[in-house]
């Protein structure tokens, strides 16, 4: 996808703050963090969305990831949230699949 943000810090061809990378995916710092912890994954494939017929051997992968993103982190014993937008309801604003993995703070309890 040549005007995919995300696709693009996959090529190297802009930068990202990258902290995993495997054969399949790719964690790096999100631009605007909205905790003190918040790095997104994404699959080096583009895919839109979670609606974007993703195998399910990718999304297992993706989501066997995000331990690891939280140990590297530092949040895998204090905890933290994992989103998945999709869509226009949920505010999804890049269209390239991605995990969000945040923490670092103490959560209210709420919608989720
Ligand atoms: P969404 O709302 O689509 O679930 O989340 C997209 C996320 O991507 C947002 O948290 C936003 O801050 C982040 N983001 C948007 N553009 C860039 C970018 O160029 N680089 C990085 N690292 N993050 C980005
Ligand atoms: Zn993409």
């Amino acid at each position: 996808m040549d005007d995919c943000i995300f696709c693009k810090i996959v090529s190297g061809e802009i930068p990202g703050t990258i902290i995993y990378e495997d054969e399949y995916c790719l964690a790096f710092e999100d631009a605007n963090p909205q905790m003190p912890v918040h790095t997104l994954i994404v699959p080096k494939e583009h895919y839109a969305s979670l609606a974007d017929d993703v195998p399910a051997d990718l999304l297992g992968h993706l989501f066997s990831v995000v331990p690891k993103v939280a140990q590297i982190k530092g949040v895998a014993d204090s905890g933290y949230r994992t989103i998945v937008n999709t869509g226009d309801d949920a505010a999804q604003t890049v269209k390239h699949l991605h995990i969000h993995v945040c923490g670092g703070e103490p959560m209210k309890e709420g919608m989720f």
